[in-house]
């Protein structure tokens, strides 16, 4: 989609600090991070959000972009440690852009429940 920041950041069209990129998946550092280590892991095909992927089409990308995740948590040293992972989906899940993303956070001890 053209108007989608993350599909341009996807095809390079935008710049981002990518950390990581499959077949199907790019990893790119959050612009705001809220923990020492904030990536964002994204499909390459747009999805609005999780609540898109019902479908056959898009299993094999949600595994996809999930795995890209954990290779960059763990290429990233936080294997160990622990970490979190987050998928925000809609207007009360604090999802502020329309492009399906995982949140990778590490680097802190994690609290809960989340804010
Ligand atoms: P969410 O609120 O779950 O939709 O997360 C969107 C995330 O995208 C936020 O953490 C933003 O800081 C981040 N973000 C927005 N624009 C960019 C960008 N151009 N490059 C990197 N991260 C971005």
């Amino acid at each position: 989609m053209s108007d989608c920041i993350f599909c341009r950041i996807v095809q390079g069209e935008i710049p981002a600090k990518e950390v990581a990129r499959s077949p199907s998946a790019v990893a790119f550092h959050d612009l705001n991070p809220q923990a020492p280590v904030h990536v964002l892991v994204v499909p390459v095909t747009h999805f609005d959000n999780a609540a898109a992927t019902d479908s056959d089409e898009a299993e094999p990308i949600l595994a996809a972009t999930l795995r890209l995740a954990v290779q960059v948590a763990r290429q990233l040293g936080l294997a160990e440690s622990g970490y979190r992972l987050v998928m925000n989906v809609g207007a009360q899940g604090g999802q502020s852009v329309a492009h399906l993303h995982v949140h990778l956070l590490g680097g802190r001890q994690m609290s809960w429940p989340p804010g």
